[in-house]
């Protein structure tokens, strides 16, 4: 293939993965979106492929084969509820990538540079290892605290920040090291202690922030992981790699930016820990007096009787798979003049989008569908409000309680509507683990049950 259709193919498949990342910005337009970015990425890998490689096809093909055969079985078998999960583990192969791909570059002895190409050439592989060692380790460590393998409550070192500016400046320091190494066929040392500093980092920086925060962590690992493979291209001088990696890292930049803004939370604040730690007034699992609960039976006649139903959807809604039968209750409801709406908070569920994803696959119409700044100051006219799975997002000690971990985070005031009901299994927390005060209120009532259960029980009644 010549080297004029691999830079048409680049450019082709550079403007496929901009339409991609314009169709996922809205829900109509996501499957258009993804089909975008497969025909993309199809075409960057036959473009690589046959253009690029020159050797070694053996080895790329059963890679590929490998990994492949991986990658769709895991895609069949996981959960919507894992998905989050997924993603994050994703995140760290794309790190350990960069810092596999930034050794092997390092340590290839056909790469013959000498004087400034060198030094720049160090210092993007340098980089590249570093967010790649980075990602690495903190989405690990992102992969088991959403998997709920490792504990969401923040691990609060004495002195954490201090730490942080040691670690960040060793590896300032090691990067000179690098460099005057490397032009005198060393500097695996400083390399390689570096890249036990940033997994150390990646670790410490993760296990530091506190279970509401996690949005933001997993949007932010997003976007490293886009930088590692920019930068992972500017070593391997890939014009495509850099493109995409710059993609994936910016726009992942700006969903951390919105996932901080949704929280109320100043980013630099949550990448260096200590949201989510100070303990609060509110200990876990802790009564706040008596609970009414009501039947299914009750609750259809409540919704019957109603002229405005907003749903909120959350976590629970997702892991009952209750999404297909709230729209039967929707459709059922409309049909009887009944105004109903669905409020999303912007971090509900375990990732950005989950609730619109999960609405939308069950074909629930989009414009019924509101964020949470479009339709908070809608409750006081709202007669029932119906909370599926949801807990955090509904909290409202994170506009009383100054000391809890999720205080100062917008919520969805469902409390100021005339009837809440709200549906799940226990007296659980959720994934803030900080009990919430909404239960113990006086026109809340609960309908205890697995979500999917108790509403296909509410159906029947209606
Ligand atoms: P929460 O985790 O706060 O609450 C979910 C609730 O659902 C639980 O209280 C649980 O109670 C209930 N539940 C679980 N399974 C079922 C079921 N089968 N049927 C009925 N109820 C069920 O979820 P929210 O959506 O309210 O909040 C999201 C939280 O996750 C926030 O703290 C957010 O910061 C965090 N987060 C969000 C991410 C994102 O990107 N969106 C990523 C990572 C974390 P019970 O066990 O009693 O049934």
């Amino acid at each position: 293939m010549s080297q004029g259709i691999v830079s048409v193919s680049y450019i082709g498949a550079t403007i496929l993965f901009i339409l991609a990342l314009g169709g996922l910005s809205n829900p109509e337009t996501a499957r258009r979106g993804n089909l975008y970015g497969i025909v993309g990425m199809g075409i960057a890998l036959l473009a690589t492929i046959f253009g690029v490689v020159t050797a070694n096809y053996g080895l790329l093909l059963g890679g590929l084969a490998i990994g492949g055969i991986i990658g769709f079985v895991l895609a069949r078998r996981v959960q919507m509820t894992q998905m989050p999960e997924l993603v994050a583990i994703l995140h760290s192969l794309v790190g350990l990538a960069a810092v596999l791909v930034g050794f092997a570059n390092f340590m290839d002895p056909t790469v013959q540079l000498v004087g400034v190409d060198l030094v720049i050439h160090d210092i993007e592989t340098y980089i590249g290892i570093l967010i790649g060692a980075v990602t690495f380790s903190g989405s690990i460590i992102a992969f088991g605290k959403l998997s709920g393998k490792i504990g969401g409550k923040p691990l609060i070192l004495p002195a954490r920040h201090w730490f942080n500016l040691i670690l960040v400046l060793a590896m300032i320091w090691l990067a000179t090291q690098f460099v005057e190494g490397s032009e005198v066929g060393e500097g695996l040392t400083p390399l390689l202690i570096m890249t036990g500093i940033a997994l150390v980092l990646g670790i410490h920086m993760v296990m530091a922030i506190g279970g509401a925060d996690m949005p933001v962590v997993v949007s932010m690992l997003n976007s490293y992981s886009g930088w590692a493979a920019s930068a992972t291209g500017f070593m391997l001088s890939n014009d495509l790699l850099i493109v995409t990696g710059a993609l994936v890292g910016s726009s992942g930049a700006i969903l951390s930016y919105i996932m901080c803004r949704a929280m109320n939370r100043k980013f630099l604040a949550v990448i260096a820990g200590g949201f989510g730690t100070s303990g609060g007034t509110t200990v876990s699992g802790e009564d706040q007096g008596e609970v009414v609960p009501i039947n299914a039976a009750e609750v259809a006649g409540l919704l019957a009787d109603a002229k405005e139903v907003m749903i909120v959807p959350g976590y629970g809604m997702a892991v009952a798979q209750a999404q297909h039968i709230v729209y039967e209750i929707t459709r059922v409801l409309r049909d009887k003049g009944v105004n109903v709406r669905f409020g999303i908070h912007p971090v509900a569920g375990r990732m950005p989008g989950h609730m619109n994803v999960l609405l939308a696959e069950a074909r629930v119409p989009y414009d019924i569908v509101f964020e949470m700044d479009e339709i908070n100051e809608d409750f006081p006219d709202v007669d029932v409000s119906v909370i599926i799975g949801a807990n955090d997002i509904v909290n409202p000690s994170a506009q009383d309680e100054p000391n809890s971990p999720i205080a100062g985070m917008p919520v969805l005031e469902v409390w100021k509507g005339r009837t809440t009901i709200v549906l799940k299994r226990s007296m659980a927390t959720g994934y803030a683990g900080v009990q919430n005060p909404l239960f113990f209120k006086e026109n809340t009532r609960m309908l205890f049950g697995d979500a999917r259960e108790s509403l296909d029980a509410v159906l029947k009644n209606l």
